[in-house]
């Protein structure tokens, strides 16, 4: 298969995958507000940070946001670190239709594949959207487990190890490492407390 063929697939999963028309009475854009909240990191559950991970402008992303706090599915919240700041959150209404969502198709797409395939399907598909974002000068987001700036103190990720945020110098919980990051930079798996050096790993 050629390059291209391999890009209009990649394009074409995206579209379809995205919706079309209402589901539960949301729109495309509106499932990709509450999908991202539902996966965003507790620096990341921000208006701008939306607007930068879909590549769309903050004034049509404040829009949809609005639109989705009216109707009851996202609400603001104080942060507990950082009482200054708020964030964006999920309401119960919000997470009981998320079962719902469109792109769940795409999902179940991804769990049928065998798991050596899925780990090197995910492998080019960083690859190629780190590619596309740097050509684009966007912003790559992704997760903790294979961000330069997370410390661990173990190699691998089990339950007794702790972890940090070098960026934001914060500790994190094993059940945020899977959380989408706006500060994220690509490029390093887990590292062992101490380890890393000032300067940046790619
Ligand atoms: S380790 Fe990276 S992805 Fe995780 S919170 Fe810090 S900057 Fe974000």
């Amino acid at each position: 298969m050629n390059s291209r063929a391999i890009a209009e697939l990649v394009f074409h999963l995206g579209r379809i995958a995205s919706g079309e028309g209402l589901v539960e009475g949301l729109t495309a854009a509106q499932w990709a507000v509450l999908r991202y909240f539902a996966q965003a990191n507790r620096f990341s559950r921000t208006p701008s940070a939306f607007a930068a991970f879909h590549a769309t402008t903050r004034g049509t992303a404040s829009q949809t946001i609005k639109s989705l706090e009216t109707q009851g599915y996202l609400t603001r919240m104080r942060s507990e670190d950082d009482r200054r700041s708020v964030q964006l959150v999920l309401t119960e209404k919000a997470r009981g239709i998320l079962a719902n969502d469109p792109f769940e198709s795409l999902v179940r797409a991804a769990d049928s594949l065998p798991p050596n395939i899925q780990g090197q399907f995910a492998n080019a598909l960083q690859r190629m959207l780190g590619q596309v974002a740097q050509e684009r000068g966007k912003q790559p987001f992704g997760t903790c487990t294979s961000c330069q700036h997370l410390e661990s103190d173990s190699c691998s990720r089990d339950e007794q190890a702790s972890y940090a945020c070098r960026f934001t110098r914060e500790p994190l919980r094993l059940e945020e490492l899977d959380g989408v990051c706006i500060n994220f930079v690509p490029g390093k798996s887990m590292t062992m407390k101490g380890s890393i050096t000032g300067a940046a790993q790619r």
